[in-house]
Protein backbone atom coordinates (compact mmCIF):
# COMPACT_ATOMS: atom_id res chain seq x y z
CA UNK A 1 0.00 0.00 0.00
CA UNK A 2 1.16 3.26 -1.08
CA UNK A 3 0.13 5.01 2.11
CA UNK A 4 1.78 3.44 4.09
CA UNK A 5 4.65 6.88 4.52
CA UNK A 6 2.06 8.75 4.03
CA UNK A 7 1.21 9.56 7.87
CA UNK A 8 3.88 10.87 8.93
CA UNK A 9 4.52 13.67 6.43
CA UNK A 10 2.82 17.25 5.94
CA UNK A 11 0.32 16.76 2.95
CA UNK A 12 1.57 20.48 2.39
CA UNK A 13 4.95 20.72 3.02
CA UNK A 14 5.86 17.24 3.61
CA UNK A 15 7.74 17.98 6.37
CA UNK A 16 7.65 15.02 9.59
CA UNK A 17 4.18 15.60 11.46
CA UNK A 18 4.03 15.45 14.71
CA UNK A 19 0.42 14.47 15.21
CA UNK A 20 -1.93 12.22 13.48
CA UNK A 21 -5.57 13.88 13.70
CA UNK A 22 -5.19 16.49 11.01
CA UNK A 23 -3.26 15.93 7.46
CA UNK A 24 -1.13 19.11 8.25
CA UNK A 25 1.82 20.23 10.00
CA UNK A 26 1.00 22.66 12.92
CA UNK A 27 2.89 25.57 10.25
CA UNK A 28 0.27 25.34 7.25
CA UNK A 29 -2.21 24.76 10.03
CA UNK A 30 -1.54 27.80 10.70
CA UNK A 31 -0.74 29.38 7.24
CA UNK A 32 -4.04 28.04 5.09
CA UNK A 33 -6.14 30.46 4.93
CA UNK A 34 -9.76 29.58 6.68
CA UNK A 35 -12.74 31.10 5.70
CA UNK A 36 -14.66 30.64 9.12
CA UNK A 37 -17.77 30.89 7.47
CA UNK A 38 -19.50 29.15 9.59
CA UNK A 39 -19.69 32.03 11.80
CA UNK A 40 -21.90 34.15 9.39
CA UNK A 41 -25.30 33.08 8.34
CA UNK A 42 -24.43 34.99 5.03
CA UNK A 43 -21.06 34.52 3.48
CA UNK A 44 -18.98 34.54 0.30
CA UNK A 45 -20.57 30.75 0.17
CA UNK A 46 -24.18 31.80 0.14
CA UNK A 47 -23.76 35.10 -1.59
CA UNK A 48 -22.82 32.84 -4.77
CA UNK A 49 -25.97 31.34 -4.80
CA UNK A 50 -28.00 34.70 -4.34
CA UNK A 51 -30.67 34.41 -7.20
CA UNK A 52 -30.13 30.69 -7.88
CA UNK A 53 -31.91 28.78 -5.47
CA UNK A 54 -32.65 29.02 -1.72
CA UNK A 55 -30.42 27.99 0.54
CA UNK A 56 -30.23 27.51 4.38
CA UNK A 57 -26.16 27.17 5.22
CA UNK A 58 -22.99 27.38 3.22
CA UNK A 59 -19.44 27.21 4.34
CA UNK A 60 -16.09 26.13 2.85
CA UNK A 61 -13.06 25.43 5.66
CA UNK A 62 -10.58 27.24 3.05
CA UNK A 63 -10.54 29.50 0.23
CA UNK A 64 -8.56 28.03 -2.88
CA UNK A 65 -6.07 30.11 -5.25
CA UNK A 66 -4.90 28.56 -7.90
CA UNK A 67 -1.17 27.20 -6.80
CA UNK A 68 -1.99 27.99 -3.46
CA UNK A 69 -1.64 26.05 -0.04
CA UNK A 70 -5.27 24.62 -0.22
CA UNK A 71 -4.66 24.03 -4.06
CA UNK A 72 -1.45 21.28 -2.84
CA UNK A 73 -3.52 19.88 -0.20
CA UNK A 74 -6.42 19.31 -2.01
CA UNK A 75 -4.37 18.07 -5.10
CA UNK A 76 -2.61 15.65 -2.63
CA UNK A 77 -6.00 14.69 -1.74
CA UNK A 78 -7.47 13.89 -5.39
CA UNK A 79 -4.94 12.81 -7.69
CA UNK A 80 -2.70 11.08 -4.90
CA UNK A 81 -5.20 8.53 -3.39
CA UNK A 82 -4.83 10.17 -0.12
CA UNK A 83 -8.37 9.42 1.30
CA UNK A 84 -6.83 9.88 4.77
CA UNK A 85 -6.39 14.01 3.74
CA UNK A 86 -10.42 14.05 3.17
CA UNK A 87 -11.73 12.19 6.04
CA UNK A 88 -9.41 13.88 8.93
CA UNK A 89 -10.46 17.49 7.05
CA UNK A 90 -14.13 15.89 7.30
CA UNK A 91 -13.85 15.03 10.87
CA UNK A 92 -12.04 18.47 11.81
CA UNK A 93 -14.67 20.44 10.11
CA UNK A 94 -17.70 18.29 11.57
CA UNK A 95 -16.43 18.68 14.79
CA UNK A 96 -17.14 22.31 14.21
CA UNK A 97 -19.97 22.36 12.59
CA UNK A 98 -21.63 19.86 15.43
CA UNK A 99 -21.45 23.07 17.70
CA UNK A 100 -22.12 25.75 15.09
CA UNK A 101 -26.45 26.28 15.94
CA UNK A 102 -27.10 27.16 11.87
CA UNK A 103 -25.99 23.23 11.38
CA UNK A 104 -28.52 21.92 13.75
CA UNK A 105 -31.30 20.96 12.12
CA UNK A 106 -29.67 18.78 9.13
CA UNK A 107 -31.35 15.55 8.72
CA UNK A 108 -28.95 13.88 5.72
CA UNK A 109 -25.47 14.40 4.03
CA UNK A 110 -25.26 13.81 0.69
CA UNK A 111 -22.39 13.87 -1.50
CA UNK A 112 -22.14 15.27 -4.87
CA UNK A 113 -22.20 11.93 -6.88
CA UNK A 114 -18.90 11.55 -9.57
CA UNK A 115 -19.63 9.95 -12.86
CA UNK A 116 -18.97 6.35 -12.61
CA UNK A 117 -16.60 5.89 -14.58
CA UNK A 118 -14.81 8.60 -13.10
CA UNK A 119 -15.20 6.91 -10.01
CA UNK A 120 -13.75 3.79 -11.16
CA UNK A 121 -10.95 5.56 -12.21
CA UNK A 122 -9.73 7.09 -9.42
CA UNK A 123 -10.99 4.62 -7.29
CA UNK A 124 -13.14 6.81 -4.52
CA UNK A 125 -15.49 9.73 -5.00
CA UNK A 126 -13.34 12.74 -2.94
CA UNK A 127 -16.82 14.24 -1.56
CA UNK A 128 -17.93 10.74 -0.40
CA UNK A 129 -14.48 10.94 1.74
CA UNK A 130 -14.97 14.56 2.89
CA UNK A 131 -18.40 13.64 3.76
CA UNK A 132 -18.07 10.50 6.02
CA UNK A 133 -15.43 12.32 8.28
CA UNK A 134 -18.61 14.91 8.58
CA UNK A 135 -20.66 13.00 9.14
CA UNK A 136 -19.49 10.91 11.80
CA UNK A 137 -18.38 14.11 13.92
CA UNK A 138 -21.79 15.51 13.37
CA UNK A 139 -23.54 12.19 14.63
CA UNK A 140 -25.81 12.93 10.89
CA UNK A 141 -26.32 9.87 8.46
CA UNK A 142 -24.40 9.99 4.90
CA UNK A 143 -26.63 8.48 1.93
CA UNK A 144 -24.40 7.51 -1.33
CA UNK A 145 -26.41 6.70 -3.77
CA UNK A 146 -29.75 8.62 -3.82
CA UNK A 147 -28.62 11.72 -6.28
CA UNK A 148 -27.50 10.08 -9.36
CA UNK A 149 -25.94 11.23 -12.52
CA UNK A 150 -28.10 11.76 -15.77
CA UNK A 151 -25.48 12.78 -18.29
CA UNK A 152 -21.80 12.54 -18.41
CA UNK A 153 -19.51 15.91 -18.81
CA UNK A 154 -16.21 15.46 -19.78
CA UNK A 155 -14.87 19.28 -18.96
CA UNK A 156 -17.01 19.33 -15.78
CA UNK A 157 -14.52 20.40 -13.06
CA UNK A 158 -13.44 22.96 -15.97
CA UNK A 159 -14.94 26.24 -14.44
CA UNK A 160 -18.15 27.70 -16.12
CA UNK A 161 -18.67 24.51 -18.07
CA UNK A 162 -21.83 23.80 -17.29
CA UNK A 163 -23.35 27.29 -17.29
CA UNK A 164 -23.22 26.78 -21.63
CA UNK A 165 -24.86 23.67 -20.78
CA UNK A 166 -28.22 24.22 -21.59
CA UNK A 167 -29.80 21.53 -18.94
CA UNK A 168 -28.08 21.79 -16.29
CA UNK A 169 -31.21 21.10 -13.32
CA UNK A 170 -31.21 17.87 -15.54
CA UNK A 171 -27.61 16.67 -14.62
CA UNK A 172 -28.64 15.15 -11.47
CA UNK A 173 -31.70 13.20 -10.46
CA UNK A 174 -33.37 12.10 -6.93
CA UNK A 175 -32.86 7.84 -7.06
CA UNK A 176 -34.94 7.80 -4.15
CA UNK A 177 -37.31 10.71 -3.55
CA UNK A 178 -39.10 8.69 -0.54
CA UNK A 179 -35.47 9.11 1.74
CA UNK A 180 -35.51 13.08 0.70
CA UNK A 181 -38.83 14.24 0.21
CA UNK A 182 -39.22 16.68 3.90
CA UNK A 183 -35.41 16.53 4.51
CA UNK A 184 -32.98 19.13 5.37
CA UNK A 185 -29.86 17.68 3.25
CA UNK A 186 -26.41 18.91 3.42
CA UNK A 187 -24.86 18.83 -0.57
CA UNK A 188 -21.14 17.67 0.09
CA UNK A 189 -17.98 18.97 -2.73
CA UNK A 190 -14.70 19.20 -2.71
CA UNK A 191 -13.92 22.66 -3.96
CA UNK A 192 -16.64 25.76 -5.39
CA UNK A 193 -16.20 27.24 -8.33
CA UNK A 194 -18.74 29.00 -9.61
CA UNK A 195 -21.37 26.56 -7.74
CA UNK A 196 -23.14 24.96 -10.85
CA UNK A 197 -22.72 21.53 -9.83
CA UNK A 198 -23.83 21.69 -6.55
CA UNK A 199 -26.61 24.09 -8.01
CA UNK A 200 -28.02 21.36 -10.50
CA UNK A 201 -27.90 18.71 -7.14
CA UNK A 202 -29.63 21.18 -5.25
CA UNK A 203 -32.28 21.83 -7.69
CA UNK A 204 -34.13 18.10 -7.85
CA UNK A 205 -33.83 18.13 -4.12
CA UNK A 206 -35.53 21.39 -3.66
CA UNK A 207 -38.29 20.04 -6.06
CA UNK A 208 -39.40 17.75 -3.32
CA UNK A 209 -42.05 18.95 -1.11
CA UNK A 210 -40.56 21.01 2.60
CA UNK A 211 -37.21 19.82 1.02
CA UNK A 212 -33.96 21.78 2.46
CA UNK A 213 -30.50 22.46 1.30
CA UNK A 214 -27.35 23.53 2.66
CA UNK A 215 -24.07 22.92 1.54
CA UNK A 216 -20.56 22.08 2.64
CA UNK A 217 -17.05 22.29 0.62
CA UNK A 218 -13.19 21.60 1.52
CA UNK A 219 -12.70 24.71 -0.59
CA UNK A 220 -14.22 27.94 -2.01
CA UNK A 221 -12.08 28.86 -4.85
CA UNK A 222 -11.46 33.34 -5.62
CA UNK A 223 -9.14 34.71 -8.06
ZN1 LIG B 1 3.38 21.53 6.68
Amino acid sequence: MGNLVYPNLCAVCEQKLAQQDLPMCLSCQFKLPKTDFHKEKENEFTERFWNRIPLENGAAIFYYRKAGLTAQLIHQFKYHNKRKIGSQLGEYYGGILASTPSFQEIDLIIPVPLHRDKERKRGYNQSAIFGSGLSSQMGIPMLKDCLRRTIFTKTQTRKGTLDRLENVENIFEVATPEQIEGKHILLIDDVMTTGATLEACAIPILQLPGSKVSMVTMAIAID
